[in-house]
C-alpha cells in the first residue's frame, strides 16, 4: 500500500510498496480517508518520534485519522464493512491505577495510533473496533479527523467546569484554540479570544468570541476585567503552549477561577504563588481526553455546535503529502490551520 513512513529524524518517505496490515481478533482493517497533519507531527517528523527519542522501527505517522471499515478481525460486532468511523488515538490498558480510577487520559500504558502505532498516513491502517467512532451523515470525511482536537478541546472545557452564563479566555487560536472556543460557547459560555496573529482573530470572531485581543497590542489583563465580569474571566483556557501564555491564564482568570492548561511550552515558567493562592486560583494541566470525550466531540460536529471546515487549510493526497503538506507546515509564513493529507478511501 501508499504510505508516508518515517524512518527516523528528518527522514519521512512516501513509500508505494509497504506491507498492507491485517487486523487481529477485536480489530477492524480501516481504508483510511484522510489524516489531518498537525505540530506534534512536524516535531515527530523533525526528531524521528515523540517521549525519549527516535522510534527504532520505521512508521507511520497520522494521528489526526478517520477511515472506512473495509475487514473486521475476529469477534467483532459493532461495526460492518463500509462504516465510516473517526479514529479515538489512544488505546489505554484498562488495568493500570489510572484506569482503574476513571482517568484514563493518565494511563501508563496507553498506545497512540500514529506514535507507538502505524497511524493515518496510510491507505489501510488497523485499529481496535471499540476505538473506532461511527460517523454520522452529517460529518463528512474531510471534517472527520478533526474530532481529535476537538476530544482535546471537549477534555479541556470539562475540565474548567465552566457553567452556563459564565465568562471565559481562550488563549491561542490555532485549531485547538478555536474548537475550545466553540465548545465553552456551546457548554453555555461567552468567550473573548486572544491571539497575536490577525487571521485567527478574524476567524475567532466568525466563529462567535465576543472579543477577539491582541495579546501584544490590547492588554488583556486591563481589558478582560471589563470585558468579563469587573474582575477577569470565570475561566481560562491556554491553548498557545508559547513561552509565557501558561503564566498568563494565572494572572489573566478571576479570583477564584480556574485556569486550564492545554499547550505545552518546554522552558519552565514561574508563577507567584502567593497571589495565585491569595486569590483562591485553581490552576490545573489537561491531557489528551477522557472517557467518551472522542463521541462527544463527533456529537458537537455533527450537530454543527463545533464548525471545522473553516479549520481546514488544504487536502493534499498522500503521494503530495510531504511536500505540500509537512514542508508547507514548516514555512516561516505559516499560513495554514489543518492540511489533510489522504486519498478519500478511494
Ligand atoms: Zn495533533
Ligand atoms: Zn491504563
Amino acid at each position: 500500500m501508499k504510505a508516508l513512513v518515517l524512518h527516523g529524524r528528518n527522514d519521512l518517505r512516501y513509500e508505494s510498496d509497504f506491507p498492507d496490515p491485517s487486523p487481529t481478533a477485536g480489530e477492524v482493517l480501516l481504508r483510511m480517508t484522510y489524516s489531518s497533519i498537525c505540530q506534534t507531527d512536524i516535531e515527530i517528523w523533525k526528531r524521528g518520534g515523540i517521549g525519549g527519542g527516535e522510534w527504532s522501527q520505521p512508521r507511520i505517522q497520522g494521528h489526526e485519522a478517520a477511515g472506512i471499515v473495509a475487514g473486521l478481525g475476529k469477534g467483532v460486532t459493532t461495526l460492518k464493512v463500509g462504516d465510516r468511523v473517526a479514529v479515538e488515538n489512544v488505546r489505554t490498558c484498562g488495568l493500570c491505577f489510572f484506569c482503574r480510577r476513571g482517568q484514563s487520559q493518565l494511563c501508563e500504558h496507553g498506545r497512540n495510533f500514529g506514535f507507538t502505532d502505524h497511524g493515518g498516513l496510510a491507505e489501510l491502517a488497523v485499529w481496535p473496533a471499540s476505538l473506532c467512532i461511527k460517523l454520522p451523515d452529517s460529518i463528512s470525511n474531510e471534517e472527520a479527523p478533526l474530532a481529535e482536537p476537538t476530544s482535546v478541546a471537549v477534555h479541556a472545557v470539562t475540565n474548567s467546569g465552566v457553567q452556563v452564563g459564565d465568562t471565559a479566555a481562550v488563549i491561542g487560536c490555532g485549531v485547538v484554540g478555536l474548537v475550545t472556543l466553540q465548545v465553552l460557547q456551546a457548554a453555555g459560555a461567552r468567550v473573548v479570544a486572544i491571539d497575536p496573529r490577525p487571521d485567527s482573530r478574524a476567524l475567532a470572531t466568525r466563529l462567535g468570541a465576543m472579543a477577539a485581543l491582541d495579546p501584544v497590542k490590547d492588554e488583556p489583563s486591563k481589558l478582560l476585567p471589563d470585558l468579563t465580569n469587573g474582575f477577569g474571566p470565570d475561566v481560562v483556557i491556554e491553548t498557545a503552549g508559547a513561552t509565557g501564555t501558561a503564566l498568563n491564564a494565572a494572572q489573566w482568570v478571576r479570583r477564584g477561577g480556574k485556569a486550564v492548561i492545554v499547550g505545552f511550552a518546554a522552558e519552565p515558567q514561574e508563577l507567584s504563588f502567593s497571589r495565585a493562592f491569595m486569590g483562591e486560583k485553581v490552576v490545573m494541566g489537561s491531557s489528551g481526553t477522557g472517557i467518551g470525550g472522542y463521541q462527544k466531540a463527533v456529537n458537537l460536529i455533527a450537530s454543527g455546535k463545533v464548525v471545522v471546515k473553516p479549520l481546514i487549510s488544504a487536502v493534499v493526497p498522500l503521494e503530495r503529502g510531504i511536500p505540500d503538506g509537512f514542508e508547507r507546515m514548516l514555512r516561516p509564513t505559516k499560513d495554514v490551520f489543518r492540511i489533510l493529507v489522504g486519498n478519500g478511501g478511494r
